[in-house]
């Protein structure tokens, strides 16, 4: 789900793009700097003093962040739906919300990590990584994307729904929900549809990376290429709405085993005709499927 503005306007939807620009700038403030303060703001963590020790490097991992230090340990965090890093100069003000949104703090002489709302904050090893990342599929973000391995991952679901299989970060990491839909709008596939009946799944998944890498150096996250504000998404967050290629109101729908679902939109018109629907998930109304019962799928991994 996006999260909303004070006007409740959709903001930027952490996936993989925000973690991959977040770890570039992250990257460019630490790398190679000694902290002078290295706080965690969580009971679990609130011992930990990283001030001493160097930061190597900053790498995204699908949607994970990885902080490396010098000293062989690594720290991970998550923004899940609403963390984010700001990174300040010393003696500026923090603006990325309340001070007890504050999670994790990392300084160095010359500039300042605040950390708001993170999740999954963990300190590892580094050659330990794989005990926080190593379940994830290919990441469709990383230097070594391998979409074989992502397809043959997704091939071993065939009876997942897409819409669900592409969120699960064990198949391929680094997609979330907005990519997800507006992806799936653009090649006419049904969120319900089977991914064995998905018709050319390698150009689904190379659509989502392609619609990602396009946004990877600017906060924005446009999928349709128009500016114009109101005008940067084809489906997401415009239930109710016009479809911009047929004119059909575009439907909002919750999708995933039950307590794990995620809302999803879609054109019942442009993406029902082209992708055979899972007849399990189909009501009498067309194009509104109805929730999924226990055991229609299994478990996302959604981190
Ligand atoms: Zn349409």
């Amino acid at each position: 789900m996006a999260g909303t503005d004070a006007q409740g306007t959709l903001v930027s939807v952490p996936e993989g793009d925000t973690v991959w620009l977040a770890a570039r700038r992250m990257n460019t403030a630490l790398a190679g700097a000694t902290l002078r303060r290295g706080e965690f703001r969580i009971p679990q963590l609130a011992t930990v003093d990283l001030a001493g020790a160097t930061v190597r490097e900053v790498v995204p991992r699908g949607k994970h962040l990885l902080i490396r230090l010098d000293d062989g340990r690594t720290m991970r965090t998550h923004f899940r739906m609403d963390g984010s890093w700001h990174i300040y100069r010393p003696g500026t003000t923090w603006r990325g919300g309340p001070g007890h949104d504050v999670r994790a703090v990392l300084a160095t002489e010359q500039w300042e990590c605040v950390g708001y709302r993170l999740h999954d904050i963990d300190l590892v090893p580094t050659d330990e990584e794989d005990r926080l990342v190593g379940h994830l599929g290919p990441d469709i973000l990383g230097p070594d994307w391998d979409l074989e391995e992502a397809l043959r991952r997704l091939g071993e679901h065939p009876d997942e729904q897409i819409g669900v299989a592409l969120l699960d970060q064990r198949n391929l990491a680094g997609i979330g929900n907005l990519y997800k839909v507006e992806s799936l709008f653009l090649l006419g596939v049904h969120p319900w549809a089977r991914v064995a009946d998905v018709p050319d799944l390698a150009r689904l998944v190379e659509r989502a990376r392609t619609l990602m890498r396009a946004n990877l150096h600017r906060p924005e996250q446009n999928t349709t290429g128009d500016p114009r504000r109101g005008r940067d998404h084809w489906v997401f967050g415009r239930q109710g709405r016009p479809c911009r290629r047929c004119g059909t109101a575009i439907l909002l729908g919750e999708q995933g085993p039950s307590t794990q679902e995620r809302v999803t939109w879609w054109c019942p018109s442009c993406q029902a005709a082209r992708s055979p629907i899972d007849p399990q998930a189909r009501t009498g109304e067309p194009g509104r499927p109805r929730p999924l019962t226990a055991g229609g799928t299994r478990p996302v991994r959604y981190v």
